[in-house]
């Protein structure tokens, strides 16, 4: 349910609102907006009455939320959410470009690749420093190290971080380094952890998980918002299906769904999504195509020589030219990626 008041309501009346939510057992929250004072209510519904809030002075509206997920739907919530990352705008006209490798190997390979990535414009660098790996056996990231490393490369050379937080254990330490936690596909309905980062109200990049429905997607994001915390980027990486001629099924059809029915932003992972380099161009582009606020991009330096997803990395080269079509095709759906 979702209760609408004058923008200018007094605070007493807000209040009056709110103190009769919580005596009904349920939540209050109030959403942020511009054009409405909207309070959300969470909880048991089935004690709310529409016309007893109706009575109330300065609520104008009261609406039945009819999606399982609630403070993430467009019906609470009609504007696009922006996230500000240190004055980057997400969510907004202007396309949010992630890139990196997928994890961090050294010192020498992550300062080399963040230093051409910068050179070519990109804000976000991304780079795990802990891998949630299918095989025990496979590289499971410098960890501590690597997070050493990413906070040198934002120090020096000033570029926002995105990297995953595995586990509780790591989230303090990741918090400290991150601009962007990112919340991996694997951790996607981990529930306590999604809430205990939620806390942080850091923004959160949360991946959509491999056997997971749109709906399971924005249910996770509810966790989230649900902790006050409305920095939520969605991301589309590729779902499980029967077809094993990539590594998953890029999923852009759920990018309209999405933005239909949530205000958060959405960005579309092509390189987990697809798996194979020379393929991910053309889904990257699909992506904006589809209405996407953005993209993450795995990009290494040297991709034969990866630690991990080396053969769906793309060289530098090839993503610079990536980029220059990006910019090209951004005004045709209304967007801009600006490269400085
Ligand atoms: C990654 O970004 O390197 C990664 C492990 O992604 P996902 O969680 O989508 O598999
Ligand atoms: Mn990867």
């Amino acid at each position: 349910m979702l209760i609408l008041m004058g923008l200018n309501s007094p605070r007493e009346h807000i209040n009056q609102v709110k103190e009769k939510i919580i005596s009904l057992g349920c939540t209050p929250h109030e959403i942020p907006g511009d054009s409405k004072l909207a309070i959300g209510i969470t909880g048991p519904s089935d004690k709310v009455v529409k016309e007893d809030f109706l009575l109330m002075p300065s609520v104008e509206e009261v609406v039945r939320v009819s999606k399982k997920y609630k403070l993430v739907s467009r019906e609470m919530k009609s504007e696009d959410t922006l996230i500000n990352v240190n004055g980057n705008i997400i969510g907004g006209e202007e396309l949010l470009i992630i890139a990196g490798p997928c994890s961090v190997e050294s010192r020498d390979q992550i300062f080399d690749i963040a230093g051409q990535l910068k050179e070519m414009g990109i804000k976000f660098l991304r780079a795990g420093a802990y891998k949630p790996r299918s095989s025990p056996y496979a590289f499971q990231g410098l960890k501590e190290k690597g997070l050493e490393y990413l906070a040198d490369v934002k120090k020096e050379l000033g570029m926002n971080i995105v990297t995953e937080a595995l586990n509780q254990n790591t989230i303090e330490a990741v918090c400290n380094v991150a601009d962007v936690i990112q919340l991996g596909a694997r951790n996607m309905q981990n529930f306590t952890l999604i809430e205990e980062i939620g806390k942080t109200q850091k923004p959160i990049l949360l991946k959509r998980g491999m056997s997971a429905t749109v709906e399971e997607l924005l249910l996770s994001a509810e966790y989230i918002v649900s902790q006050n915390n409305y920095n939520v980027i969605l991301c589309e990486r590729g779902i499980r299906t029967f077809e094993t001629a990539t590594r998953n099924t890029l999923d852009l059809n759920a990018i309209p769904v999405i933005k239909k029915n949530s205000h958060l932003p959405i960005i579309v992972d092509p390189s987990h999504g697809v798996g194979i380099w020379d393929k991910i161009p053309a889904m990257a582009m699909a992506s904006i195509a589809s209405g996407a606020d953005g993209l993450i991009v795995e990009v290494h330096p040297n991709p034969e020589k990866a630690f991990s997803d080396g053969f769906q990395s793309l060289n530098p080269s090839t993503f610079k030219s990536l980029i220059a079509k990006l910019q090209e095709l951004a005004p045709v759906v209304n967007k801009k990626l600006t490269l400085n």
